[in-house]
């Protein structure tokens, strides 16, 4: 799966340290990663407030998203298609998929969230829609 390389600058992003750690960190994985991932991943060189406003930024820019895992925990994978920036409630409507062998949870691009009718009043802000089995490296002979 080739993407294109993303540069801070591209998004409105001045380059700090972190910001600069946490982007080649999201860009050579092929999955979404914890805050926690992230710290662990860095060694603890920056501490969790730092960590927390990078992310937060890369998300209200739109070169991140959030991706929901199944135990309540939140992971962030890169945008690979451009999407609104700066605005609120970023959201894909792709799913994702979680491997219970590996326990990797990776974005399906190119597998959309179907349409969902919602009962009058109910007015949609964003939806997700995770999908558990085996990945297609777990699947692997
Ligand atoms: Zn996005
Ligand atoms: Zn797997
Ligand atoms: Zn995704």
């Amino acid at each position: 799966m080739e993407h294109k390389v993303l540069s801070l600058s591209d998004f409105d992003l001045r380059p700090t340290p972190c910001r600069i750690e946490v982007l080649s960190l999201l860009q050579s994985h092929e999955y979404a990663l914890s805050q926690g991932d992230i710290e662990q991943e860095l060694s603890n060189q920056f501490d969790r407030v730092t960590v927390y406003r990078t992310l937060k930024s890369f998300l209200s820019q739109g070169l991140i998203h959030k991706v929901l895992d199944d135990i309540g925990g939140i992971k962030y994978a890169l945008c690979k298609e451009l999407c609104h920036q700066g605005g609120h409630a970023h959201q894909h409507d792709h799913v994702h998929f979680k491997c219970d062998q590996c326990g990797q949870t990776t974005c399906l691009e190119l597998v959309h969230i179907p349409s969902i009718n919602l009962p009058a009043n109910f007015t949609k802000k964003e939806s997700n829609l995770l999908i558990q089995g085996i990945c297609n490296l777990c699947n692997q002979p």
